[in-house]
Formats: C-alpha cells, sequence, structure tokens
C-alpha cells in the first residue's frame, strides 16, 4: 500500500521550509528556571524534566508536603521526549492490552483497572487546576489498511471489551467517513482510555503545579555524578552538587549512571511532521469532525491527529537505533526520514496535494525489550528509577512516577508487589551485537508488513524470549 518508489522532488519540497524544531515547543513558553549555582540540600531530588519527572516531584509534595524536593533538568523542562512526542495520551500501561496479556496475564485486569483510573487522574488534576493543555477525549481509531489488518482488529475488540474498555468496528466506509482516506479498509474506535494533550502545555502546566507545593527546579542543570554520601546520596551536578536524602531518576533515553538501566534501554528515535493549518475547503475533504487520534495496525505504524489550531500531526514508521546508543542533537533531524513520511502523507491524503509541513523533528524513545516501564533500586535503596516508557508514557508515566517514589520510600502494596514492577525486562546484548541485531530486527519487521503481517521464524523466536524492537 506505501509507495515502493522513492520520494519524490515535490514530497521533499512539502517540507523543504518546514522549522526543524517540535511543533509542540514552538510557542511561548515560560521563562527558563535558574541553573543551580554551587551546593544545596534537598529530602528528594528527581532527575529528568520530562512528565515522569514533573508527576513525581508533584507526588512527592502531596504525599508529604514537609518534604524538601528538588527537580533537577539537564537542558529545559520538556526538551526530552516529553515535548517531542504525538500528544497522544493512553491509559495502557502496558503498551497496548495485547502486549500486556503476553508479558504477564494474570495482572492485566489490575493494570488495566489502575491504567484507566491513571488517565482520568491526569483528566482531573488538568480541570481541577486548570491547565490549558487541549485535552480532548474522542477516543482514538486504529485504522486497517488491509483486510489482515481488519481481522485483527476484530479480536482487539473482544480483548478490549473483556477489560472494560468501550471500542466500535467500523468497516471502510464507516472509517472513511470519519477521517477520510483512500487506503483505510476498517478501523477500531477505541473509546475509552484515550485523550490528546499539547504535551508541551501539560508539562508546563504541571511545572507551575510543582513550583505551587513548593518543589524547587532547576533547568539547565545536569546531572554528572551519583554516590552514596552520609545516610543519602550526593547529585553532582554541571555547576554545583545536592546532598539529598534520596533521589529517583527519570531520565528515559538519555544515559544512565546505573548499569541495570543501561543494558535494559536504548534511544530508538522516531520522526514527526506537523502541516501548516488547512483551510476549510481541506478540511471538508477529509472529514475528521470527532478530532480523533489516528494510528494503524502495521509493525512501522504511523501516528496522526489534529492539533488545537487544525494542522495534522503525521508521524511514526522509521524507528532508528544508532550505534553506541547515544543521544546526540544531530539525530533529531533525519532526512531520509522527513522524506518518506511526507510521501506516505500523501499515499494516505492525495486529496491535500500541495499542502506544507510547517514543522519536522525526531525524539529519542526509551525503548526497552517488553515495551513498558520498569523499575528498580540502587545505591541501598536511595536511589529508585522509573524508565522504558518506549512509545507509550504520556499517560502511564504518571502511575510510574507512582510506582518509583513508593519503592523508593520502601512502601509495600498491591502494585509494588506484582510481577510487572518486581521484574525487569530481558537486557538488551551488548555492542556490536546491540546494534547488528537491531538491524536485522527492523528488517524482518519490514518483511511482516510486506508479507500481510505475518510474522517468520526470528520475530516469534524473539517473542519466545521475551525480546522484542518497537517504539
Ligand atoms: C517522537 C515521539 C513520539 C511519541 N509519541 C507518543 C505518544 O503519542 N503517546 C505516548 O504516550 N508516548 C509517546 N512517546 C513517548 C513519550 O513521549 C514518553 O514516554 C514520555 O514523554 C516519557 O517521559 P519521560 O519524562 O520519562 O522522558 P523525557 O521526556 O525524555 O524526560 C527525561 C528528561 O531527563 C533529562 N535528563 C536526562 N539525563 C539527565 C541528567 N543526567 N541530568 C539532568 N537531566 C537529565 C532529559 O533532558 C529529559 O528532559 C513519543 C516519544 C517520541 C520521541
Amino acid at each position: 500500500m506505501w509507495p515502493e518508489s522513492a520520494p519524490t522532488e515535490a514530497d521533499r519540497l512539502s517540507y523543504a521550509d518546514a522549522e526543524p524544531m517540535p511543533y509542540w515547543l514552538s510557542g511561548p513558553r515560560p521563562e527558563a528556571r535558574p541553573a543551580l549555582d554551587g551546593k544545596a540540600e534537598s529530602d528528594l531530588v528527581v532527575v529528568g524534566g520530562g512528565l515522569t519527572g514533573l508527576w513525581a516531584s508533584i507526588q512527592a509534595k502531596q504525599k508529604d508536603p514537609g518534604r524538601e524536593v528538588t527537580l533537577i533538568e539537564r537542558e529545559w523542562l520538556a526538551t526530552g521526549a516529553s515535548g517531542r512526542n504525538g500528544g497522544f495520551m493512553s491509559s495502557s500501561l502496558v503498551h497496548g492490552i495485547g502486549n500486556g496479556l503476553t508479558r504477564f496475564p494474570d495482572e492485566v485486569p489490575l493494570l488495566e483497572r489502575l491504567g484507566l483510573e491513571n488517565l482520568e487522574q491526569i483528566r482531573q488534576t488538568i480541570r481541577e487546576h486548570a491547565i490549558d493543555c487541549d485535552l480532548l477525549s474522542p477516543g482514538v481509531i486504529e485504522v486497517a489498511y488491509t483486510p489482515a489488518q481488519a481481522t485483527e482488529l476484530v479480536d482487539l475488540k473482544e480483548q478490549l471489551e473483556n477489560y472494560g474498555h468501550e471500542a466500535e468496528l467500523l468497516d471502510a466506509e464507516a472509517v472513511r467517513g470519519e477521517v477520510n482516506s483512500p487506503i483505510f479498509v476498517g478501523g477500531l474506535w477505541h473509546k475509552s482510555g484515550e485523550s490528546t494533550v499539547d504535551p508541551v502545555k501539560l508539562c508546563d502546566g504541571l511545572a507551575d503545579l510543582a513550583e505551587s507545593l513548593g518543589v524547587t527546579i532547576h533547568e539547565e542543570t545536569e546531572m554528572t555524578g551519583l554516590e552514596e554520601a552520609g545516610s543519602g546520596v550526593e547529585v553532582r551536578t554541571s555547576s554545583g552538587s545536592i546532598r539529598s536524602g534520596k533521589a529517583l531518576l527519570a531520565t528515559a533515553a538519555f544515559h544512565s549512571p546505573l548499569r541495570p538501566i543501561r543494558r535494559r534501554v536504548i534511544p530508538v528515535f522516531d520522526y514527526v511532521l506537523v502541516t501548516e493549518p488547512l483551510s476549510e475547503s481541506q478540511w471538508e475533504t477529509i472529514g475528521w469532525q470527532n478530532r480523533q487520534g489516528l494510528s494503524d495496525s502495521a509493525n512501522r505504524f504511523h501516528y496522526f491527529r489534529r492539533t488545537a489550531d487544525d494542522r495534522i500531526l503525521w508521524g511514526g514508521f522509521d524507528a532508528i537505533y544508532h550505534y553506541g546508543g547515544r543521544v546526540e542533537e544531530s539525530y533529531y533531524q533525519r532526512e531520509q526520514s522527513f522524506a518518506g513520511l511526507a510521501q506516505r502523507f500523501l499515499t494516505a491524503f492525495p486529496q491535500l496535494e500541495g499542502l506544507r509541513f510547517s514543522h519536522r523533528w525526531g525524539g529519542a524513545i526509551d525503548t526497552c525489550s517488553r515495551f513498558f516501564a520498569f523499575y528498580g533500586t540502587a545505591h541501598r535503596g536511595r536511589v529508585a528509577y522509573a524508565v522504558g516508557h518506549t512509545g507509550l508514557g504520556v499517560g502511564a508515566s504518571r502511575f510510574s512516577a507512582g510506582v518509583g517514589l513508593d519503592l523508593l520510600d520502601g512502601i509495600s502494596n498491591e502494585v509494588t508487589k506484582l510481577d510487572y514492577t518486581r521484574k525487569k525486562p530481558v537486557p538488551f546484548p551488548p555492542e556490536p551485537l546491540r546494534w547488528s541485531t537491531i538491524q536485522f530486527t527492523r528488517n524482518r519487521l519490514a518483511a511482516a508488513d510486506h508479507n500481510n503481517g505475518e510474522r517468520g521464524v526470528w520475530l516469534n523466536t524473539l517473542a519466545r524470549l521475551g525480546l522484542g524492537f518497537d517504539s
């Protein structure tokens, strides 16, 4: 269904003038918080100013208002994955119900219930604190491009309904009635457990909330070292240090001082284009009046949605891993991925020929082999971490932040006792095997997409070993 030919000059021209930065970060931002300069003390240091770190600092104060909480961010808040994503906010804590059933089937009923509660609590926080982040909850349509994908959606509907979700199957006519693309042959409208947001406005609102609760935030403050000191830890930073009772690491795809994280998290780069605003006549050719988020069920999948100011965000498909697993600024722009995205956008929406893209960017996803967050402690329980959300952390980050805090506080409850919390994903092999295994796996995923989704021997073997590669 996607063109086999190389992208054309017209495809490349469509994004040639696009700003090389995330659309979400291009709006007005609050003034940066001052960097830490010198020595400081705290009861808890949260490292990482994305959604996980922000939620962790808020919940730490809500649980114990007397505790001193300091959040440090190496760059600016929301400049990691939290400011680069599609803004799909799902209730799933396990990267989709099918993945959860493969990993921890006995725990899925509880995890699905907790996931729905978590999403509701995020919505409630947004309402209660009047966070202006364009929250909408019209659901997500998972579209099928092939009859085989449409058949899989029938099973998925049953799974979702078994675990308390609401979902509606759409035939070709019905899905095109919602969003008009000649390549859609069916769809499953997930009507519960899905919202969309502007993720940067959400982060900025959460940062204000954190500060109103008494959290100290330092931007441009990188943790450069972490060691035990006295009865707590010392967090060394680019221009000072913090003596703290405890530390929570919410550093996602970035380099970690902890080996259990380095073995299990790889940065996978995913790319996104956003169009100029569409005219009313252009929208008439597409419909999309209900503003659902859309994604597809291929191995190499796209996600797409309307923005509040009537552009289309179109991302996904490529999942690029660079040898050595570094997050480099230069990796945020990738010509080949943008050209492919532009070409496939016009295949999905040929009626929009001539529309140009205004923004193009990439982001590093903290992929682990089970595709959802994992947890642990280090330095005799004084440090905890919550990382590895893979491509579905906008909603789950709030839940993971709470789990990380519970581990740090030594709390035993229904969640900390779960295998979901106690077990860690299978590590990736070391380099150079890591790079070559991932390239081969990407190749096999592409082959499966060309072969009606049929996964061959390699992918089935990896699945049996609990190993996977996704974005
Ligand atoms: C292109 C793209 C599209 C995505 N689309 C979606 C989507 O639509 N829906 C969804 O649910 N998920 C999506 N995701 C995933 C989602 O964005 C993440 O799971 C989520 O934002 C995780 O937040 P986080 O706080 O854990 O990570 P991040 O936002 O990456 O935050 C980690 C922060 O830690 C900081 N940091 C790292 N090391 C240090 C250090 N040593 N000292 C100080 N600070 C440090 C980093 O600078 C960074 O700001 C997408 C991700 C990408 C990249």
